[in-house]
C-alpha cells in the first residue's frame, strides 16, 4: 500500500462515522465540510460509514433470520450500510453545486483477504479514485469494504472497519488523514465514563494501539496498525467543531506522566479448559484451533499443578460463537473440561512510561481495591496493565483508576509513593 509515485501530497482523506452521518441532517453538514476542504483547493476524499445503528440493525435484522448466518452473506448485507450513506454523500455534494462520485469498496480497489467479516486490506489500486480526483471531483468511498480477489467476493474490514478504510487510502495516496467523530478527540478516558477526562494533544502509535487494543473504541486497532506501518499521522477530531483534535503519530510529548489514559471494555468472555497435558491434549493445541477460527485471543493464563494443566483466556463477545466451534472440533477435549464466564470486561491503564517506574501495577491494584473492583485475571504488556473484571464494576474502576493517577489535571501525577 505504498503512495502511488508522483500522486499529489495536497490530498486528504477525511473519515466520518456513524453517528457523524446518523440522519439527512448530519450528512448535509458533513457534506457542507468535504466541500468547504475542496474549496481550499485540496483534493478530497471522504469514506463513510452507515449511518447510526445501521449495522447493528443490519446484524440483528440477521440473528432474526438465521441463528448462525453463513459469513459471505453477512458481508454481502453489512457492506450495503456504507454504501448507502456514500450515495447519499454523493447527493449532497450535488446540491452543494461540486461534482461527487460514490464508489463502493471493491470499485476504489479495496483489495483484502478472503477472511469474511474480519478481512485485512492487502493492497489498493485507486484507479478510478485518482482518476475523478484528477477530474475535480469529490470522491467518496464506502468504508468498511474491499473485495477478495481469491474468492471474487465483498468483504468487511471488522467493526469500526471505515478507520481502516480511510488510513488505508491515506497511504496508497499519499495523503493526509483525518478521522471525524463525536468526541474531539483521544482523551484520557472515554468521556461517556469520565466526564472530566481531558482531550490528548499528541499520543504515540504505540499507546494508540494499546489503547485500541484494550477497548478504546475512538480509533480502530487495524486501522492504528497501518498508520503506524505506513507512517500515516491521523488527526482524530469532531465532526461538529473546529477545534483541534488529537494527532496520532510516531513518538508523544513527554509530559512526564507514567499512565496517559485508562481504556476499558464492556465484552469479555473467559474461557477456561482443564484436563490438558502430557498424553493429552496441548494448550497449543488448543489455540492453534482456535486460531485458525480467526478468534483474536486477548488475555491467557496457563497453570500447571503436578500433571494438569489449565488454560484460560479471554475473547471478545463478538468471537463467542466461532471459540465455541473451535473448542468443539477438539475430539480429545471433553465439554465437561471446558467453563465459559461472560459479562466480564477489562480496564486498563496505558502509557508509555510504565515500562520504566516501579510500583504502577501497586498502585492500579490499590486503586481498584478502593474501589471494591476485584480483578479475576490480569495480563501486561511494557506499557500497559490490563484487568479482567466483572463488567457490572468497569465503570467504577475506570473511575477510580482515572482518579488516582490525577488525569483530569493538566500537571503531572504525583510521584508513586511505596
Ligand atoms: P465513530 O462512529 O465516529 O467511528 P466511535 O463510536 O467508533 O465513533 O468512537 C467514538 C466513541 O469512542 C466516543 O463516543 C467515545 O464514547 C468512545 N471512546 C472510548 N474511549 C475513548 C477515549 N479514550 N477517547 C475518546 N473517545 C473514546
Ligand atoms: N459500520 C461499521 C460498524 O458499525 C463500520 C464502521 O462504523 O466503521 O462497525
Ligand atoms: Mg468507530
Amino acid at each position: 500500500m505504498d503512495a502511488i509515485p508522483g500522486s499529489p501530497t495536497d490530498t486528504v482523506v477525511m473519515k466520518f462515522g456513524g453517528t457523524s452521518v446518523a440522519d439527512p441532517a448530519r450528512i448535509r453538514h458533513v457534506a457542507r465540510r468535504l466541500v468547504a476542504a475542496r474549496e481550499q483547493g485540496v483534493r478530497v476524499v471522504g469514506t463513510v460509514s452507515a449511518m447510526g445503528r445501521t449495522t447493528d440493525t443490519l446484524l440483528e435484522l440477521a440473528g432474526r433470520v438465521s441463528p448462525h448466518p453463513d459469513p459471505r452473506e453477512l458481508d454481502m448485507l453489512l457492506s450495503t450500510g456504507e454504501r448507502i450513506a456514500c450515495a447519499l454523500f454523493a447527493m449532497a455534494v450535488h446540491d452543494l453545486g461540486h461534482e461527487a462520485v460514490s464508489y463502493t469498496g471493491s470499485q476504489a480497489g479495496i483489495l483484502t483477504d478472503a477472511v469474511y467479516t474480519k478481512a485485512k486490506i492487502r493492497e489498493i489500486t485507486p484507479v478510478r479514485v485518482l482518476d475523478a480526483l484528477e477530474r475535480g471531483k469529490i470522491v467518496l468511498v464506502a468504508g468498511f469494504q474491499g473485495f477478495s480477489r481469491d474468492t471474487m467476493d465483498v468483504t468487511t474490514l471488522g467493526r469500526g472497519g471505515t478507520d481502516a478504510t480511510a488510513v488505508a487510502l491515506a497511504a496508497a495516496l499519499g495523503a493526509s488523514c483525518e478521522i471525524y467523530s463525536d468526541v474531539t478527540g483521544v482523551f484520557t478516558a472515554d468521556p461517556r465514563i469520565v466526564p472530566d477526562a481531558r482531550k490528548l494533544a499528541v499520543v504515540s502509535y504505540e499507546e494508540m494501539l494499546e489503547m485500541a487494543a484494550s477497548g478504546a473504541k475512538v480509533l480502530m486497532l487495524r486501522a492504528v496498525e497501518l498508520a503506524r506501518g505506513h507512517g500515516v499521522r491521523i488527526h482524530a477530531r469532531s465532526t461538529f467543531s473546529d477545534e483541534p483534535g488529537t494527532w496520532v503519530q510516531e513518538t508523544a510529548l513527554d509530559d512526564g506522566r507514567t499512565v496517559r489514559a485508562v481504556t476499558h471494555s464492556l465484552d469479555d468472555v473467559l474461557f477456561t479448559v482443564r484436563g490438558l497435558g502430557e498424553g493429552k491434549r496441548s494448550s497449543a493445541a488448543i489455540l492453534r484451533a482456535v486460531a485458525s477460527e480467526h478468534v483474536n485471543v486477548d488475555t491467557i493464563v496457563l497453570s500447571a499443578e503436578k500433571e494438569t494443566v489449565e488454560l484460560a483466556f479471554s475473547v471478545a463477545a463478538d468471537d463467542v460463537l466461532a471459540t465455541r466451534r473451535a473448542l468443539a472440533q477438539e475430539e480429545q477435549l471433553d465439554s465437561s473440561e471446558v467453563r465459559e464466564v461472560g459479562n466480564l470486561g477489562k480496564v486498563s491503564v496505558v502509557g508509555a512510561g510504565i515500562r520504566s517506574h516501579a510500583g504502577i501495577a501497586a498502585r492500579t491494584f490499590r486503586a481498584l481495591e478502593e474501589h471494591g473492583v476485584g480483578p479475576r485475571m490480569i495480563s501486561t504488556s511494557p506499557i500497559k496493565i490490563s484487568c479482567l473484571v466483572d463488567r457490572a464494576d468497569v465503570e467504577r474502576g475506570v473511575r477510580g483508576l482515572h482518579e488516582a493517577f490525577s488525569l483530569s489535571a493538566a500537571a503531572a501525577e504525583p510521584p508513586t509513593e511505596g
